[in-house]
């Protein structure tokens, strides 16, 4: 008898991934459909990975202020439990001029009645002492020592992962097209003609939750991209901050921020501007010449000479609501949306999941926790190993001392442990291992990475994948083409 499911999340980004996440605790048959070949291939991927601090939106007035502040609050526990990268470094508000001081005062204010810990309203010695790199034309700020920054694709791995050792089922390639109610269960299309049936579906396909949600009858909405470029700096950037900075808001946007990645390297961004494509994700030399002149005045050293490489993700927002939208459909039954997650999406996700659990309850669906949940082991990783461990590994397995990436110390190990949890093609490797990320960018371990991505999933190197279907990056060996050639 075909399965029928308890839930069916749509959508493998970090809303998908905290909510499987949460629903694989309690005894249910889960299932995470997710329309790429990997996940966390959304706006997921492409972010400025901030745990935000929970002052800069009303708890009280609006749903995202409210579940930034839970959602910050969640992550002790989760990164203990998980194992992902995730410093509470602190953020800086920064006043560069006089008049800007006010606005801090507010925001400082609205701090205190989230009742984010540890706000504070800083002097300019204060702030100077806090972060050095600041210029000592800087007026004043805000420091919320709770805010902090996570590797935001490690965090959606992770969570996925964690939910397939308590049995989730994913389900790759499934894009779901059309889903029909039959009075019991949803039957849910995907557009290759598979199907699925689950009692409850959730929408959490990020910037196509407006079409997930129409092609399942319920509420009509559109969600704009509103895109943001971000430029990465070499990890030896001397304007590496301590925290991350941030300018005084505007009422539309929070501002180029300059920002020390969990990963060790510094970025700036992002931008804001509304597009017309969900798919746009490239970057204009005019924003990287404005985004440098932004930074260069908030912090000390940032320099052009440092970047590495840009790249953009669109925010989805709800026409019309500068807020979330989670709340059960009121015109389909069992339809759960989780729809304009934009920022701070990534810092309330689990709280998000949270809410989706509630809403679930309200189904009337038995939420009994399992007796065992499994957490997954730590990972090992060559990179934080010191030359005795790294030893100890060689002996093991001589594949732990074989660097495959310089730049970012990625051993042949990792890359075959990432490839058998399902990263089978080069970006899905990158984001799971941090291969390719460093100064070169990818130019020295790509090959090294096909051909080991072709012996363990047993596919001629040109099958080798970039990303989505059809990206191939090997066309044919150059001995084929020199005979097609001299034919
Ligand atoms: C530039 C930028 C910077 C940001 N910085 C921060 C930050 O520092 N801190 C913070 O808290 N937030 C930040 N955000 C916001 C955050 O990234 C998002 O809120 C969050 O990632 C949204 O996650 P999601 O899972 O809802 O969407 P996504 O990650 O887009 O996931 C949706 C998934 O659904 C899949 N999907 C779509 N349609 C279908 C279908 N029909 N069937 C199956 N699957 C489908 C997609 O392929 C995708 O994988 C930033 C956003 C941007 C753009």
């Amino acid at each position: 008898m075909e399965t029928i499911f308890d839930a069916a999340i749509i959508g493998g980004g970090v809303t998908g991934a905290a909510a499987a996440y949460r629903l694989t605790h309690c005894r249910l048959k889960v299932a995470l459909l997710e329309k790429e070949n990997d996940v966390c291939r959304g706006v997921s991927k492409a972010n400025s990975g901030i745990v935000h601090g929970g002052f800069h939106y009303s708890a009280e007035k609006t749903l995202k202020g409210r579940l930034e502040v839970r959602g910050n609050q969640m992550f002790d526990e989760l990164s203990e439990e998980l194992h992902f990268p995730f410093q509470r470094c602190g953020i800086l508000v920064v006043a560069y001029l006089q008049e800007q001081l006010e606005t801090v005062r507010q925001l400082y204010q609205q701090g205190l009645a989230n009742h984010v810990p540890g706000i504070e309203l800083c002097s300019k010695e204060r702030i100077l002492e806090l972060e050095p790199k600041l210029p000592d034309s800087v007026c004043g700020g805000l420091y919320a020592p709770g805010g902090g920054v996570v590797e935001p694709y490690s965090l959606v791995f992770a969570m996925i992962h964690a939910a397939e050792l308590n049995d989730l089922v994913l389900q790759k390639n499934f894009r779901a097209a059309s889903g029909i109610w039959t009075g019991k269960y949803w039957e849910i299309t995907a557009s290759d003609g598979r199907s699925l049936r689950a009692r409850n579906v959730i929408n959490a396909a990020g910037l196509f939750a407006d079409e997930v949600s129409r092609a399942f009858g319920a509420e009509e909405f559109r969600i704009l991209p509103r895109k943001g470029e971000e430029y990465l700096l070499d990890r030896q950037s001397p304007a590496r901050p301590s925290k991350v900075i941030f300018p005084v808001p505007s009422p539309h946007s929070k501002g180029v921020l300059v920002i020390p990645t969990a990963g060790g390297t510094t970025m700036i961004g992002p931008t804001a501007e509304i597009v017309e494509d969900k798919l746009d994700t490239g970057t204009s030399e005019e924003n990287r010449t404005v985004t440098f002149a932004r930074a260069r005045t908030m912090v000390s050293g940032i320099s052009e000479r440092d970047l590495i490489t840009s790249f953009s993700g669109c925010r989805p927002v709800l026409e019309g609501k500068e807020d979330f939208y989670i709340d059960l459909s009121r015109k389909i039954p069992h339809f759960i949306q989780a729809a304009g997650i934009q920022s701070p999406g990534l810092t309330a996700a689990p709280a998000v999941a949270e809410r989706i659990e509630q809403l679930l309850k309200e189904t009337g669906l038995a939420l009994l926790k399992k007796e065992k949940f499994i957490l997954p082991k730590s990972t090992p990783s060559l990179r934080e190993m010191d030359a005795k461990t790294a030893d100890r590994f060689h002996d093991l397995d001589p594949e732990w001392t074989n660097i495959i990436c310089r730049c970012e110390k990625v051993s042949e190990a990792e890359i075959r442990r990432a490839i058998r949890q399902g990263h089978t093609t080069i970006d899905g490797i990158k984001l799971a291992t941090r291969a390719g990320m460093g100064r070169c960018q990818g130019g020295f371990c790509t090959l090294k990475i096909m051909h080991i991505l072709a012996d363990e999933c047993r596919i001629p190197l040109e099958e080798v994948l970039k990303r989505e279907k059809d990206s191939r990056i090997a066309v044919g060996r150059i001995g084929d083409t020199r005979e097609e050639q001299n034919r």
